[in-house]
């Protein structure tokens, strides 16, 4: 039975009355359709861009509309895809004409012809996508559902208009967009849908690492961010992607001496920081802060498992990672990378007694990144026994207050040396050498170490000690 539940009530803003009347003035029929109406129905908060399909020329109904609207907003037009976008009221507008697609097997661009409303539903990737609302004015507002869309809003199911295997096989975006789409709104992928995208996972080799990114920056910034890599490893999208994180899956056994399943681990490292900040490359730190373990991983018949070195090796990882998938090789990657290379220093100092000295080396060797590491540690702690829970939690608070201390007294957390090379050359009447820069560590050093203050005059008397030391004579 075709549902003719209407939902003008829900299109009261202005934009919309704009869009009905140009689309009357054309003489076209046209739609609200995609995410807009999804989050709508949802009440999942404002969706910011609207999709709006005309049956007709997109790029015609835009530029009407831009004509009756206020500003007459510029109308940025996409010929080669038929396509146009304008901005009003703070929110982003696109226009397209229905179309039909058919698609061959080397890429994800279809030959596009004029369609109905209909063949463009048909098009679209999920059955809750699909749902259009009609801005025409003989039934403005009601809702076009050849799919039944609003019940797996409903039931909370993501589920291809058509056969998925042809969905995912045409577009192979839509394996990613599935396992976001479920990630974000918290749904279940239906059966027959999991199973097309692992039978098509294969294909997803044709996406650029660009849009991959755009899926993967979505998923981590869910609520729940494992529930999207639990689906790609479920769907073996995992280690075509991302082989670094599949690596880490297993626990081995050797002489009864087992340890962690550190790809398991890794996504409730994500989950916890996810409830502890908005940053996304905190949350790719937290993805990837494990990922030297699978290179480095030995098995010693008195220890037991070691990752010797893996903060290292994973942050040379980090860089590879990022330049694989084209994620932006700038300030953000060098983040990812320090946090992912000092990722055990707070749990070193807090297992061990929380010196100042220890704590003053921290935070110099952290600087800004201070706070986001010890989120880091606190999100690494994933043991089950709440006895063990409790004491780390505690341990790292103690690291905290030392942290707010040591900060307050010390001031380590830029550094800058409180005695110049220029003045230590000037002193001892020395021309750029060794010792400046020996002097200059000394002091550095002495200053951490908690010998001596971190000001100039102590700093200028430390200075004076060690150019005796070496034998140096004043100037
Ligand atoms: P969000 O904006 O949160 O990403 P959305 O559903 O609005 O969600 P968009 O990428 O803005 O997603 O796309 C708008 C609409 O276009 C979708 O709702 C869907 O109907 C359609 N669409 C987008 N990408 C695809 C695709 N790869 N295959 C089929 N339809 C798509
Ligand atoms: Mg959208």
């Amino acid at each position: 039975m075709p549902n003719k539940k209407n939902y003008s009530q829900a299109l009261q803003h202005p934009i919309f009355k704009v869009i009905s009347q140009a689309t009357a003035e054309l003489q076209i029929d046209s739609y609200v359709i995609g995410g807009f109406v999804r989050d709508l129905l949802l009440e999942r908060g404002e969706h910011k861009d609207i999709d709006i399909v005309a049956v007709g020329s997109g790029i015609e109904l835009a530029k009407k509309v831009s004509s009756l609207l206020d500003h007459n907003p510029k109308v940025q037009i996409f010929k080669n895809y038929g396509t146009a976008m304008l901005h009003a009221y703070d929110m982003e507008i696109e226009f397209v004409g229905a179309r039909k697609e058919s698609y061959n097997l080397e890429s994800r661009n279809p030959v596009v012809e004029d369609g109905t409303l209909e063949d463009d539903q048909d098009r679209r990737d999920f059955t809750i996508n699909a749902l259009a609302l009609s801005l025409n004015e003989n039934n403005y507002g009601e809702l076009l559902d050849p799919f039944n869309g609003l019940e797996d809003l409903s039931t909370k199911l993501i589920r291809t208009p058509l056969d998925p295997d042809i969905t995912y096989s045409d577009d192979p975006l839509r394996m990613m967009r599935a396992i976001r789409f479920a990630t974000q709104l918290n749904f279940r992928i239906e059966p027959e849908s999991l199973e097309a995208i692992t039978r098509n996972k294969e294909r997803i080799k044709i996406i650029s690492g660009e849009r991959i990114v755009v899926e993967i920056n979505k998923i981590l910034m869910s609520e729940k961010p494992s529930i999207g890599f639990a689906l790609l490893h479920k769907t073996a999208l995992l280690p075509i992607i991302m082989p670094q994180l599949t690596a880490l899956e297993g626990i081995e056994e050797i002489e009864g001496q087992k340890h962690k399943d550190n790809f398991w681990h890794t996504l409730e490292v994500v989950d916890n920081i996810s409830e502890n900040t908005d940053n996304l490359w905190l949350r790719w730190a937290a993805l990837l802060h494990d990922i030297g373990k699978a290179p480095t991983k030995k098995f010693h018949k008195k220890i037991g498992w070691t990752f010797h070195g893996h903060e290292f090796v994973g942050a040379k990882m980090v860089y590879k990672l990022f330049k694989h998938m084209k994620l932006p090789l700038n300030e953000k990657m060098k983040y990812v990378q320090k946090l992912v290379l000092m990722s055990s220093r707070p749990i070193v100092i807090a297992d061990e007694k929380v010196t100042d000295s220890a704590v003053r080396r921290l935070v110099f060797d952290a600087g800004e990144e201070i706070e986001d590491l010890m989120t880091l540690c606190e999100a690494d702690i994933t043991t089950k026994n709440p006895k063990r829970f409790k004491k780390y939690h505690n341990n790292f608070k103690k690291v905290r207050i030392k942290l707010r201390e040591v900060e307050e007294r010390d001031h380590v957390r830029n550094f800058q040396p409180p005695v110049s090379g220029e003045e230590i050359m000037e002193t001892f009447n020395l021309k750029p050498s060794r010792e400046i820069g020996m002097i200059k560590d000394a002091i550095k050093e002495a200053i951490l170490e908690g010998e001596i203050a971190n000001d100039y005059d102590a700093a200028r008397n430390y200075m004076l000690k060690k150019g005796e030391e070496l034998g140096l004579k004043k100037a």
